[in-house]
């Protein structure tokens, strides 16, 4: 047994191990760092793991933090936004009320097949001068009590590759081992929440073209360009929603998640279950898939998948959990790889603190509740949400506030690299509370909102979030480059964006069912806030954007 002694050994190589390597030895190349894969590479295409549909926060991260625009731009989708369409039992797509973008929005995003990312990356890593040792099983490790810079104990890990067992010692060890949970469960750190959703999921060896589900040239030209199978789509009902993401492999990616209460995840735990199942909710997707059984690649599935960490930075310690080892959430606005990027910087930055010889333990602390309240702030955007996802009157709207306070608040956060600004965050905390209650407020009023709503469809149209002005800026301004007093600016503007939008929901739901009580929402506002002033200045009907969010929130 030879013993190999490393500054850092990552215990994972999927994306979030990958992804860590590749950022440790961009900002600090002179680090010896070992990964550990259990499965074999390089891995299949397209059937390899969920995580295929990215944001902006991700996007960012692997284009810029990363350095992996081109290579996006060739070997993986440009993705056409989200798209959600309420279709629920429809035969006709084209008559739904759907929600999306008319044409790009300037902010990128990448749809990526997760197979060819990860060996691509691995292939990375490597050239970059990191070890990564395939079909690598960790079997047991010992963290080390930690210690001064001048006196550091070694963590031992101990792998199992070709029936043959290996030890290795570093400095940091990192767990991006993903549902393993290596770390969370040797220190007793799982930590459940209320979100009882699960989901299956499935690829076909074929495009999904929704574009081919109808003829009528108007719906088709109403996107520009024509390629809604570029988009991940949301198709949405009573509790549940089926994604559609398009993989450069040339496969597509089906899932199916659902509020366990509502479709218990037994009706729908294998193919043909989900088959049956999707015959009757969305019909369209049921015969595109009917004429492409014989080209099914893999099925798996979750009972539940949501869950939280009690820990998942330990600066004084020098170990870190990264990736789905330590929270996940769930997939409706794919905040997974974007949790993934701000847990690798965190990491990242403790790790170069540390070669400076700063004390950790205090930093540590606090990188560790910074991560943790961005957690806490979106999981209400989910828990018990689930039954809104078919309210053609009230769902739109939430899409309209859980973008703005994702672009608005969390985007900025870390495009603009302020999450490890200490001094920022702190003067932040205040404000971020504040807008965390006001979100748990939004969010309970949507539901009551959504309890009284007919739930009707609107005529058949596209809600353009393109054509929304502000909202449109607030993608656009996602990639600009601010000083420490624009952001402060930007942040400012935001909360003013959140407050308005929240009084101008409450004044419309509460106009047409009196009976609603905003009064939760509306304590939450500064006195002087009024609904629309600004983001609607000629009123709710004038103008094109007016219109569209006339559309948006005046019917329910
Ligand atoms: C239903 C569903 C849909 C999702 N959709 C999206 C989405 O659209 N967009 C998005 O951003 N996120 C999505 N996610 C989240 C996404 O899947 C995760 O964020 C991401 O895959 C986690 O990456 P990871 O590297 O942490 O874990 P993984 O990718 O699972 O990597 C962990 C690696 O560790 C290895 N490993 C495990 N145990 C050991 C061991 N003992 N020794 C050595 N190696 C080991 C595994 O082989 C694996 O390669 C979704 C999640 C779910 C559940």
């Amino acid at each position: 047994m030879g013993i190999g002694v490393h500054d850092v050994v990552i215990m994972g190589g999927g994306l979030a191990g990958l992804t860590l390597a590749l950022q440790l030895k961009q900002s600090l190349p002179q680090l010896d760092i070992l990964i550990l894969e259990r499965r074999r590479h390089p891995v299949a295409a397209a059937a390899h793991k969920v995580g295929e549909s990215t944001v902006e926060i991700a996007a960012h991260y692997f284009g810029q933090v990363l350095g992996l625009e081109s290579y996006l731009q060739e070997r993986q989708l440009k993705k056409f936004g989200f798209r959600f369409f309420f279709s629920d039992g429809r035969e006709d797509l084209d008559r739904v009320t759907e929600l999306g973008a008319s044409t790009f929005l300037p902010t990128p995003s990448y749809q990526l097949d997760r197979g060819l990312f990860e060996n691509d990356l691995a292939r990375l890593v490597v050239g970059r001068g990191c070890g990564f040792v395939d079909e690598a099983t960790v079997r047991r490790f010992d963290l080390s009590s930690g210690g001064s810079a001048a006196a550091v104990q070694e963590h031992r890990v101990v792998y199992e590759r070709g029936g043959q067992q290996h030890e290795v010692r570093a400095k940091w060890l990192v767990d991006a081992g993903g549902r393993s949970a290596l770390i969370k469960r040797k220190l007793g750190l799982e930590e459940g929440n209320e979100h009882k959703v699960g989901a299956v999921w499935f690829r076909v060896d074929e495009r999904i073209d929704i574009d081919q589900w109808s003829t009528d040239k108007a719906w088709l030209e109403r996107a520009d360009p024509p390629n809604r199978w570029l988009s991940t789509n949301h198709l949405v009902g009573d509790g549940y929603w089926a994604w559609l993401i398009p993989l450069a492999s040339g496969a597509h990616s089906v899932g199916i998640v659902a509020d366990n209460d509502i479709h218990p995840i037994e009706t729908i735990n294998s193919f043909e279950k989900a088959m049956d199942w999707l015959r009757v909710h969305q019909p369209q997707l049921y015969r595109d898939l009917d004429a492409k059984r014989d080209k099914l690649l893999d099925f798996a599935f979750f009972k539940r998948f949501s869950h939280g960490c009690k820990q998942v930075f330990c600066g004084d310690q020098r170990w870190a959990i990264t990736g789905e080892a330590g929270v996940f959430l769930d997939p409706f606005y794919s905040p997974g790889s974007d949790f993934i990027a701000i847990s690798n910087t965190f990491v990242t930055d403790l790790i170069r603190l540390d070669l400076e010889k700063a004390p950790l333990q205090m930093i540590g602390r606090m990188y560790d509740q910074i991560y943790h309240s961005l957690y806490r702030n979106m999981l209400p955007i989910y828990v018990g949400q689930y039954p809104i996802f078919a309210d053609a009157q009230v769902m739109p709207v939430k899409v309209l506030w859980d973008y703005s306070f994702y672009w608005g608040i969390m985007c900025p956060l870390f495009i603009q690299n302020r999450l490890t600004d200490l001094p920022k965050m702190a003067k932040l905390q205040s404000p971020l509370a504040r807008i965390e209650q006001l979100n748990i407020a939004v969010q309970s009023f949507l539901r009551a909102w959504s309890g009284k709503s007919d739930r009707s469809h609107n005529p058949p149209q596209l809600l353009d979030q393109a054509a929304l002005g502000w909202f449109a800026e607030m993608n656009r301004g996602l990639t600009d480059r601010l000083d420490s007093a624009q952001f402060d600016a930007l942040m400012a503007e935001s909360g003013r964006i959140l407050n308005e939008l929240a009084a101008e929901i409450v004044t419309r739901a509460t106009a047409r069912h009196p009976d609603l009580d905003g009064s939760g929402v509306l304590a939450l506002l500064p006195p002087d806030v009024r609904p629309g002033d600004r983001l609607f200045p000629n009123g709710l009907a004038a103008g094109a954007a007016g219109n569209e969010v006339n559309r948006m929130v005046a019917h329910g």
